[in-house]
This record gives C-alpha cells, structure tokens and sequence, in this order.
C-alpha cells in the first residue's frame, strides 16, 4: 500500500474553536494541515518536516514502548 499525504486547507468558522495542532510538535496549525497516513492511522502535521520526524522518531518510540 502507497501512502502519499495530501495538504488539507484549514476552514475556520467563526464558531468553530476547534484548534488543530501538529501531531509531532504540537503546533497549532493555522493555514493548512499535512495529512498522512502512519502505520494505518490518520495524522495531521505542520509540515512534511514533521512527517518526517514523526516517522523517524515517534513511531520507532512508540514501536519500543509496545513490544513485550
Ligand atoms: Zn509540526
């Protein structure tokens, strides 16, 4: 399976105080959002940097923490 994010742009409505950070650094994100797809679960990063970083070093982490 290919998975090849896509750059979503942000909607903001004047109700809507939902706020999206990034999911590596935490960011929030204003403008628009990165959307790629990890090990089957959707996220939203600020940029393909933090793809990058999440892949390389969130996911291993994660990866170490669950094995038995
Ligand atoms: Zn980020």
């Amino acid at each position: 399976m290919t998975t090849v994010g896509h750059w979503e742009p942000i909607v903001t409505q004047i109700w809507d105080t939902v706020i999206t950070p990034c999911d590596c650094c935490g960011q929030v994100v204003a403008k628009r959002l990165w959307v790629v797809d990890v090990d089957g679960e959707e996220h939203r990063f600020c940029s393909t940097r933090c793809e990058e970083l999440y892949r390389t070093h969130v996911v291993p982490q994660r990866r170490a923490e669950t094995a038995t």
